[in-house]
């Protein structure tokens, strides 16, 4: 193997900080109603409507000069996040989609300003003519969270936690590729080393958890999910948010749909929060015993672009169907 690339510090976090001003916001740390100990950072509030932006804007802003542009091929929260960083700091953005792509995704990636190239019937296939585009007109790609500066810019969400209330001693992070539970914990272990992070994903589909369990990344088979932004592979060349997530995450939380459908409701009728399934796995984990909370507690509300039926499905109690699995419904109730 050759030698590992180093990894993001606190320095990183502090220079993201001052280059992110002014595009991302520093959102509030509000108290739960769930529990008086427990604390939530509103990365719902992003412009683009989630934690994203703070990487991504951290990339952007580190490119050496002359790039003629960045590239990425996501129509989730990265992908805005990308175009919404792009125009801000004047740098043309291309978004490759597959053909499959639903053409309201693909308005509101151009609404952002982006180039959108639509290719192929995949997800592979749209990445592959970003690298194509990558080789061809010399633009760069910014990934989702295997990146030195979109981890560095996702760990300013820790420092604003930790600046905000020193008081914190455990971090609930919900936990996919890694970006963001890598950056957090960096961050807020540099300002207080006993501090507890713990990551939550869901128990099927888990990638990061699986190959933290493995000691090496492996590839999982993605499933449909409640907290679909936390679906999705680490990569097996992952080269900084596996290998700090071993370091840095103290424990593995994770929890069923049933479970991640309770912490739903519980931000909607509890909270008075409508945000993405994957916010809601904090709230999951102690409604469903996975977690005590004792002591000051903050966890971080990552993003609002949820699929509002779906979301008001749940609030209601109705049944959700995921690709052919069913999760049944109730009403909530706070017994
Ligand atoms: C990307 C994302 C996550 C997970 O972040 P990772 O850096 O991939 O672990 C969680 N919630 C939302 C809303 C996201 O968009």
């Amino acid at each position: 193997m050759t030698d590992p690339a180093p990894c993001p510090g606190i320095e990183d976090v502090r220079s993201a900080a001052r280059a992110i001003e002014g595009v991302a916001i520093r959102p509030p740390l509000i108290r739960s109603d769930l529990d008086e100990n427990l604390w939530m950072k509103l990365e719902t509030l992003q412009p683009s409507g989630a934690f994203k932006l703070r990487g991504a804007a951290n990339a952007v802003a580190k490119l050496p000069k002359g790039v003629s542009g960045v590239v990425c091929c996501s129509t989730g929260n990265h992908g805005r996040a990308v175009a919404h960083a792009a125009r801000a700091l004047g740098i043309p953005a291309t978004v490759c989609l597959s053909e499959l792509v639903p053409e309201g995704k693909v308005r509101a990636v151009e609404a952002l300003g982006a180039r959108v190239i639509r290719k192929g019937r995949s997800q592979d296939e749209a990445q592959r003519e970003a690298d194509r585009l990558v080789e061809s007109e010399g633009l760069v790609d910014v990934p989702p969270f295997d990146h030195f500066d979109v981890i560095a810019g996702q760990g300013t969400c820790g420092l604003e936690i930790l600046e905000e209330r020193p008081e914190i001693e455990t971090l609930l992070i919900p936990l996919s590729g890694g970006g963001l539970a890598a950056g957090v914990a960096m961050a807020a272990k540099a300002l207080k080393p006993e501090i507890r992070c713990i990551g939550i994903s869901m128990d099927r589909g888990a990638a990061m958890s699986v190959s933290m369990e493995a000691g090496q990344p492996v590839e999982v088979e993605e499933v449909p999910s409640l907290a679909d932004s936390l679906g999705g592979g680490i990569g097996l060349t992952n080269r900084f948010s596996f290998r700090m997530c071993k370091d840095l995450i103290d424990e593995v939380i994770l929890l069923t749909e049933d479970e991640i459908y309770r912490g739903m409701q519980a931000l909607y009728w509890t909270e008075r929060l409508v945000a993405e399934g994957a916010c809601a796995v904090a709230h999951g984990a102690v409604l469903a015993g996975k977690h005590k909370v004792s002591g000051p507690t903050a966890t971080i509300i990552t993003g609002r672009n949820v699929d509002m039926t779906q979301f008001n499905d749940v609030a209601q109690g109705r049944d959700v169907t995921l690709g052919g699995v069913t999760v049944e419904g109730s009403p909530w109730t706070t017994s």
